[in-house]
């Protein structure tokens, strides 16, 4: 930061203090060149971050919403509401101080499936369903594989079926996966 007198590059801080009740920190400092001293104030950034949907579209980022899809896969499951607050504050500044202002609806579900599977086995499936779009119970078993290997073992199974009988992977895709399974000779 130059000196507002003489332009130096250099200086030294005097006194450093938070203000704006924490949102900032103040710092009192002095010129290496002419020793007139000044003051700046430090931030964390806020900008928006755009969210780039699967069929090409741009939104800016929208909380809420995030919050809703997040609720609906923890219903029932014993998550507590002040855990998918902080879930949701921990994804939006994930999102906001990543380097890039863009980012797709995927990365978003990603960062999701990250922690929703130390929140809840049942969240996790659920949410992956929805986000990854399963086409039939080979994309649901991939994601049960996937969260075995991630926790290393001990999934809850009779949780997941419970949740399996809820989601929409039971559908009449089912059929066909089922079919293609079986010997074709
Ligand atoms: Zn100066």
């Amino acid at each position: 930061m130059r000196c507002p007198f003489c332009q130096f590059p250099d200086n030294r801080v005097l006194e450093s203090r938070a203000a704006e009740s924490g949102q900032s920190v103040r710092r009192r400092r002095e010129c290496l060149q002419c020793n007139r001293r000044f003051t700046t104030y430090e931030r964390i950034e806020f900008v928006p971050v755009i969210v780039i949907k699967r069929d090409g579209d741009r939104e800016s980022f929208d909380r809420s919403k995030l919050f809703r899809g997040i609720m609906r896969a923890c219903e029932k499951t014993g998550v507590p509401q002040l855990e998918i607050e902080k879930l949701v504050d921990e994804i939006e500044a994930e999102l906001q101080q990543s380097a890039s202002r863009e980012v797709t609806s995927n990365e978003i579900g990603e960062l999701v499936l990250n922690h929703l599977q130390t929140l809840s086995e049942v969240a996790y499936v659920r949410f992956a369903s929805v986000y990854r779009q399963f086409r039939g119970i080979r994309d649901f078993i991939d994601a049960l594989d996937h969260l075995q290997n991630a926790t290393g073992g001990g999934i809850d199974l009779e949780a997941l079926r419970r949740a399996a009988e809820r989601s929409p992977v039971t559908s009449d895709n089912d059929n066909r996966e089922t079919s293609s399974a079986a010997p074709s000779s």
